[in-house]
């Protein structure tokens, strides 16, 4: 079968590679039909992870059930699927607790798509055909009636931007909502429309991107340019997504006392500071860790599915199958490629 490969920095090629196949009970084969650009895949054609050799590429796609294994229940050959971009086995004591992305069967950072992090090559969704290994866990099921392209980006982007603000919402209710963006916007974007459906008072967004500060608009956000210096006030709910420390130190001063800022960013390389001085001095409370794809992908989808969330609005840019390798290197907010 085809799949596209990243063979070396910057260069991506449709490779003919060995089909998977079922390798034992509880699994299925998916046939991707939409599949999205993560932001982390920038960062993994460009280089930034070492590379250890060609990996397939692609972590987010809605797909159709082609194969399913002995074991599996409600699931049936033919049904479109939002597949997890984090392979995980929902039987483990993290899985149960909600806590997908640290499944213990699988070794830390398991994912489709994203050989340079973990080390393993589970195949990536620009292919024809994934193996998930733990199918009951890892896909949900989708009404015929949505478009693929719309929900490509279900399987990881969506539900992260989701759940920087679900939690804290719940906490405190209505409340105003700031979204930093100071580094590749798509995530940021999908947390200022879910904070909006989730009925934050108002959300503001904080950016240096002009493209993205008209898109916020659009989804309904009062955007303002800012070069990370000096926020203008403070928010109870302030999200962070992006690479650079004076982005992360402007969202905390952003944060009001006793307020929460919540990171979606993943600072790889040396330790980035934090002006915990001022943190503790004022209460406020900085939240990181990574999105529970399988766990979070039940109540998303319902969003999705009663109207309210509607991730198509992000998408800047859709292409087809066959121009996967050239587009996936170009720019766009939010990348979708079509079978
Ligand atoms: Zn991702
Ligand atoms: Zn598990």
């Amino acid at each position: 079968m085809q799949q596209l490969t990243c063979v070396e920095v910057r260069k991506l090629e449709w490779r003919e590679v060995p089909a998977p196949r079922l390798e034992g009970d509880g699994e299925a084969l998916v046939r991707p039909l939409a599949v999205a650009r993560c932001d982390i895949d920038r960062f993994l054609t460009a280089g930034l992870f070492p590379l250890r050799g060609p990996f397939a590429l692609g972590h987010e796609c809605v797909g159709e059930i082609a194969a399913l294994a002995d074991g599996v229940r409600g699931l049936a050959i033919g049904q479109r699927v939002v597949v997890s971009f984090q392979v995980s086995c929902g039987r483990c004591r993290p899985c149960r607790a909600g806590r997908t992305a640290l499944c213990e069967a699988t070794p830390t950072l398991s994912d489709y798509g994203m050989q340079p992090l973990s080390g393993v090559e589970y195949g990536g969704m620009l292919s024809d055909l994934i193996r998930v290994p733990y199918a009951e866990a890892m896909l949900q099921t989708i009404s015929d009636a949505l478009d693929p392209v719309a929900l490509a980006s279900v399987s990881d982007n969506v539900p992260d931007g989701y759940r920087a603000v679900a939690k804290h919402l719940r906490a405190r209710p209505g409340s105003e909502v700031l979204v930093v963006a100071h580094g590749l916007p798509s995530i940021p974007l999908y947390a200022v429309q879910a904070a909006l459906a989730l009925g934050a008072e108002r959300v503001a967004f904080a950016s240096q991107d002009a493209e993205a500060l008209a898109l916020a608009e659009r989804l309904g956000a009062h955007a303002f340019e800012t070069d990370f210096a000096k926020p203008p006030r403070t928010w109870p709910i302030v999200v962070e997504g992006g690479l650079s420390p004076a982005g992360l130190a402007y969202a905390i001063r952003a944060s009001e006392p006793e307020g929460v800022c919540q990171g979606v960013s993943f600072y790889a390389g040396p330790p980035t500071p934090v002006p915990l001085g001022r943190m503790y001095t004022l209460g406020i409370q900085l939240h990181t860790g990574r999105c529970h794809a399988a766990a979070l992908l039940p109540e998303v989808v319902g969003l999705i599915e009663a109207g309210r969330l509607r991730p198509e609005a992000v998408t800047t840019r859709v292409v087809d199958w066959k121009d996967a390798a050239e587009a996936f290197l170009e720019p766009a907010i939010k990348l979708v490629v079509r079978r």
